[in-house]
């Protein structure tokens, strides 16, 4: 009954994706900062987020609000492949050394322990010497 009637509100509504969940914990974040230094206006600015959130998830102008969820990722995914590569790179520090090719910037990793290789980067195939 409720979820049926929700259902139907939620007709022709963009609903949530990944912009919506970082405006929700930016949000979060900025009232937690707020709380620590006693500082309004961040509570003031993490309510505007919420309420940003609440607009594109009831927002009937779906190729805006793609528009803007494409815009986001441009701007997220390459912090979260940042991330995801630092995170590896933390869990498999014993075995291997993570570096970057000199001419394309592509993570590389090698075993550690091997002295100084000569590595092939496998983007660009450029050789280059390095020490693991
Ligand atoms: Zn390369």
């Amino acid at each position: 009954m409720f979820m049926d009637k929700l259902r139907r509100f939620m007709y022709g509504r963009y609903g949530s994706d990944r912009l919506n969940f970082a405006l929700l914990i930016f949000g979060l974040v900025l009232s937690f900062l707020a709380s620590i230094f006693g500082f309004p206006p961040l509570n003031f600015l993490s309510y505007v987020l919420y309420l940003y959130a609440i607009f594109r998830m009831l927002s009937k102008n779906i190729p805006a609000r793609r528009k803007e969820y494409h815009a986001f990722l441009k701007v997220w995914t390459p912090v979260q492949k940042w991330f995801r590569i630092k995170k590896t790179a933390f869990l498999e520090r014993k075995q291997y050394k993570y570096f970057r090719c000199p001419n394309c910037h592509q993570y590389l990793r090698a075993p550690r322990g091997r002295g100084k290789i000569l590595v092939t980067c496998q983007r660009c195939r450029k050789e280059f010497n390095q020490k693991t």
